[in-house]
């Protein structure tokens, strides 16, 4: 029986003391269950030992070959080790591996300054090699080749077996990974199997304690697989467990309304009376909504995603407008006062279209407090504003229209349960919903529609990432093409907490800029510290040209609609969600015409993210792969985007999803718990 056990403290495994354990600590690993859940991201297989006298032989057979392109792994004597230095003061390690039947046939290992090695190693020690094969002249060579020491009777921890490879933390890199688990061999028995043998049979998969086994000491692929599939299903159980607590908690049960199809008579006027055609998209996507508000058993949570441009508004808007007929309110949230006036704008466009006399109120903190009636039915339209009201001046509401979901967060539909305890409907649009949402309605617990055409020709805008060091020739670049008309919103970011310092902040870059690249430029600034009157006015005047560049903060994020505004600029970009940067970059090149998106981030190194965002367009890509991420670091708003951490399922496997949800509900029919293990830590 091991020493250990999984509750234990991480700082009382041998080799680890108080710098690693430290380490571990950060990235969630405090006792030694959790380092077990710290799995692999990837394995090495040095199964396959030749000895020294096969290496030569086979060297023979591909005489013409002067080199073996594979990595081999070696066993045999230290017949030689010495260790020089040259007149340049480099230092080079070499010895002799022989062969124990044939002590002539040799392999030479050499290190370029590593003399430590020449310490480790002398005269007999029986080791294992594992590297690329070269041949110079007679010489058979391993530069910088992996070495063990084999010990007798001792199972070796680093080659001669699948090596698992591990995430450095800090200082804590593979082999101390390997090291620490050699140490804790067995104690992975400890983890109790809760799920009958039968059903992890029937799924394929290994129970706790043998993947914990196979994916920590691994010793065949197949098995590796097995494991990784209990873990992630383990994961997605785990999930599916907490969002139906969740979801319990939301739950206000309550029949539908009305059966829909009694009253969408005026339909037709609807999608006739428009200045443009529906796109078929559009068209199925309120044939669905009708019919679900005419079948659902309850009230339905529908999550509409559209990217950019898509067209959702006008969905929404004919949507609301059946609601009104069938003697509902609606109640359409933004999550700005600009979106709630530009909707507006929109509504009562259409409503003059379609002879339509339902009024329609605006809500947000600013706008006058008019008196709220609720003697027909209303559409009213606002901001947050609007969950400060006494919703009894609502009415009965059949609909909450939730635009740019990703910015609200959990369900508002509590707040507009009407008088007679029934839940109205929810209506979720978004182009990068959030990753819990995401996640949500990958598991079916809400509904989700896709709008995948664009009524207008595609986006034609070319994203790339600026280096520091070429920010001077794209600002000028800039100020060049703002000379020929074009239009430029140059985003800095919200770094400092409070409002006004960064406004302030935003209002010296701008001057630095005016005054160093934009002298002749009519330049304009936009920030949340302005009030709705100030920002319409700049907008306008962007909109008609007397601004050429607009330097602002995130707040132009969603909605803003300056159909030929040609150029975004996002300073420190690597800070913000890819699908803020998506919607950012949602703002320029509406019009179809070619427009530009450039990426300044504030450190050098390569960012896998922003590339991954130039080279996609499309923004549920853009939300899985922030799904996926499994650490957001210090990207913005993390928490309240709902970043889901997964350490082994990808939520975007259908087929595991699936599974997940089959087993999930074979467990629930046999009542069995389903124990929290690999999120257990998680807020
Ligand atoms: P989003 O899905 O990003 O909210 P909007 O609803 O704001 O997009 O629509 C973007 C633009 O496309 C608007 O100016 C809208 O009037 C226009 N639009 C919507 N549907 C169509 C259509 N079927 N044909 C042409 N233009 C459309
Ligand atoms: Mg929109």
């Amino acid at each position: 029986m091991s020493k250990y056990v999984l509750s234990q403290p991480i700082s009382q495994v041998k080799y680890v003391g108080p710098q690693k354990a430290e380490e571990l600590e950060k990235v969630g690993i405090s006792t030694v269950a959790d380092l077990f859940y710290y799995l692999p991201t990837k394995y090495k297989d040095t199964t396959e030992i030749l000895s020294v006298a096969h290496v030569h032989e086979r060297l023979q057979q591909l005489a013409l070959f002067s080199n073996l392109s594979d990595k081999l792994t070696v066993r045999g004597i230290v017949s030689h080790v010495s260790s020089v230095y040259t007149r340049t003061r480099k230092n080079i390690t070499e010895i002799h591996v022989s062969d124990s039947q044939n002590p002539l046939r040799e392999i030479h290992g050499i290190w370029f300054q590593q003399p430590y090695i020449a310490k480790s190693l002398k005269e007999g020690d029986e080791v294992l090699f594992s590297g690329k094969i070269q041949q110079k002249g007679r010489k058979v060579i391993m530069y910088n080749p992996d070495y063990e020491i084999v010990r007798e009777g001792k199972l070796t921890v680093h080659l001669g077996r699948i090596t698992p490879m591990y995430r450095k933390c800090g200082t804590v890199t593979t082999p101390y990974f390997r090291r620490f688990f050699h140490e804790l061999k067995g104690v992975n028995t400890q983890f109790q199997e809760y799920i009958p043998t039968t059903i992890l049979k029937d799924f394929k998969c290994d129970t706790l304690p043998n993947a914990f086994e196979h994916l920590h000491y691994p010793d065949r692929q197949t098995n590796i697989k097995m494991a990784f599939h209990r873990l992630a299903l383990q994961e997605l159980l785990e999930l599916r467990e907490e969002f139906a607590k969740e979801r319990k908690l939301q739950e206000v049960k309550s029949l539908p309304f009305l059966k829909f199809s009694e009253v969408n008579k005026y339909l037709p006027t609807y999608t006739k009376f428009l200045p443009f055609a529906l796109t078929n998209g559009q068209s199925d996507i309120i044939s669905s909504l009708i019919a679900g508000y005419a079948e659902s058993k309850e009230a339905t949570d529908t999550l509409l995603y559209g990217d950019v441009g898509s067209g959702k508004t006008i969905v929404s808007l004919i949507i609301a407008a059946l609601w009104l007929d069938a003697g509902y309110s609606v109640i359409m949230l933004a999550p700005t006062t600009v979106l709630a006036q530009q909707h507006e704008n929109a509504a009562t466009g259409y409503f003059k279209r379609w002879k339509k006399k339902s009024p329609i109120i605006k809500v947000t903190s600013t706008a006058k407090s008019k008196k709220l009636l609720a003697t027909e039915p209303t559409l009213f339209i606002g901001t947050h504003a609007l969950l400060h009201k006494d919703k009894s001046q609502f009415g009965e509401v059949g609909l909450v229209i939730i635009d740019e979901q990703h910015r609200f967060g959990v369900s508002q539909r509590e707040h507009f349960v009407t008088k007679k305890k029934k839940s109205p409907h929810v209506l979720s649009l978004s182009a990068t919903p959030i990753p819990r949402s995401l996640a949500h309605s990958f598991f079916g617990f809400t509904d989700a529609l896709f709008l995948d055409e664009r009524p207008q020709k595609d986006y034609n805008i070319s994203s790339k990432v600026v280096k520091q060091e070429k920010l001077d020739a794209a600002y000028t670049w800039v100020a060049e093409q703002a000379a020929e008309n074009k239009k430029a919103f140059l985003v800095f970011p919200l770094i400092e907490e409070s409002e006004s310092l960064q406004a302030t902040a935003l209002k010296e870059r701008a001057a630095f800029l005016q005054e160093n690249y934009f002298q002749d430029i009519p330049t304009g600034l936009l920030h949340g510290k302005m009030t709705d009157k100030e920002k319409f006015a700049v907008l306008e005047k962007f909109s008609r040209g007397e601004i050429k560049i607009l330097c602002c903060t995130p707040v132009i994020e969603v909605g803003i609609d300056i159909p030929d505004a040609s150029i975004m600029f996002i300073h420190s970009a690597e800070r913000f969600g890819l699908a803020q940067l998506h919607q950012l970059r949602g703002r320029v090149g509406r019009d179809g015409s070619k427009a530009y998106c450039f990426l300044i981030p504030d450190t050098e190194e390569e960012n896998e993210r922003l590339a991954y965002f130039c080279d996609h367009t499309k923004g549920l890509d853009l939300a899985s792969y922030d799904l996926k991420n499994r650490g957001p670091g210090n990207i913005f708003g993390t928490k309240q985007s709902g970043f889901i951490q997964l350490k082994v399922a990808d939520l975007s496997h259908f087929k595991l999803l699936k599974e997940s949800e089959t087993l999930y509900n074979s467990l629930k029919e046999k009542n069995i718990h389903i124990p929290s293990i690999m999120r257990a830590k998680q807020s």
